[in-house]
């Protein structure tokens, strides 16, 4: 590029924002910086004090497991989260699984990329098919990209749904874990290497769990799961 050229557009956008300043994504406020959020909102997104070993949702001090954990075992060696599914980190995570938002979901990576444990490559939660073609992007791939970033690792697309999502209101706990069996196939083998699997928001566990065994029987190593939010209560 000429160097006149780059001169001209950091000129442009001074003036477009000074015309149009930043504003927070969540409330509106002005904001300055690079951040899509004003400092208020980001205090507001909650963090446990506490969590499972496994699947990363908040317990309390002093457990190792959840309730749920305790008796189910799970395919990915574990699982983190920023937070509960609520408030401002839900309004964020609706940015970027409606709106394809990057800013927000470079925003989200970085704070999952905190959580995650040692790995080789980076992936992600596939889209179905039939929504990838309404929305034109996929939140879960947006999200894995700027984790991959964030952490200097490979993202890459190893996972293709040969399913439909079965619907999941109204089904018990159990059925929902049994209607994911089969819902995902790698795209190539592995070799061992430890793989990060990205998502929006941790249900029940049961797609982590599928993703990490669709890995798993192809080569890949150890599996964990890094989601922007965790569901709470009934969900
Ligand atoms: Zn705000
Ligand atoms: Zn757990």
């Amino acid at each position: 590029m000429w160097p006149s050229t780059s001169r001209a557009a950091r000129w442009l956008s001074g003036w477009v924002e000074l015309l149009f300043p930043p504003r927070c994504l969540v409330c509106g406020k002005e904001i300055e910086g690079l951040t899509p959020l004003c400092s208020g909102c980001a205090a507001e997104i909650r963090r446990w004090e506490a969590v499972c070993q496994v699947c990363g949702v908040g317990i309390e001090p002093g457990l190792d497991l959840c309730p749920d954990c305790a008796v189910e075992a799970r395919a990915f060696a574990w699982a983190r989260s920023i937070g509960p599914y609520e408030g401002v980190l839900r309004a964020l995570v609706f940015l970027v699984k409606y709106e394809g938002e990057r800013s927000v979901a470079r925003f989200l990576a970085r704070e999952m990329a905190e959580l995650a444990e040692e790995a080789q490559v980076v992936t992600w939660v596939p889209p179905d098919p039939v929504r990838l073609r309404e929305r034109g992007f996929h939140g879960a791939e947006i999200l894995g990209q700027e984790v991959a970033k964030a952490l200097r690792l490979p993202g890459r697309p190893l996972l293709r749904k040969i399913a439909p999502s079965p619907p999941q209101v109204g089904r018990s706990r159990e059925e929902r874990v049994r209607a994911m069996h089969g819902l995902f196939s790698a795209t190539k083998r592995g070799h061992g290497e430890k793989v990060l699997v990205v998502d929006d928001v941790f249900t029940t566990g049961a797609t982590a769990s599928e993703a990490a065994r669709a890995l798993l029987d192809v080569g890949f190593g150890e599996v964990g799961v890094l989601t922007c939010a965790h569901t709470v209560g009934k969900e």
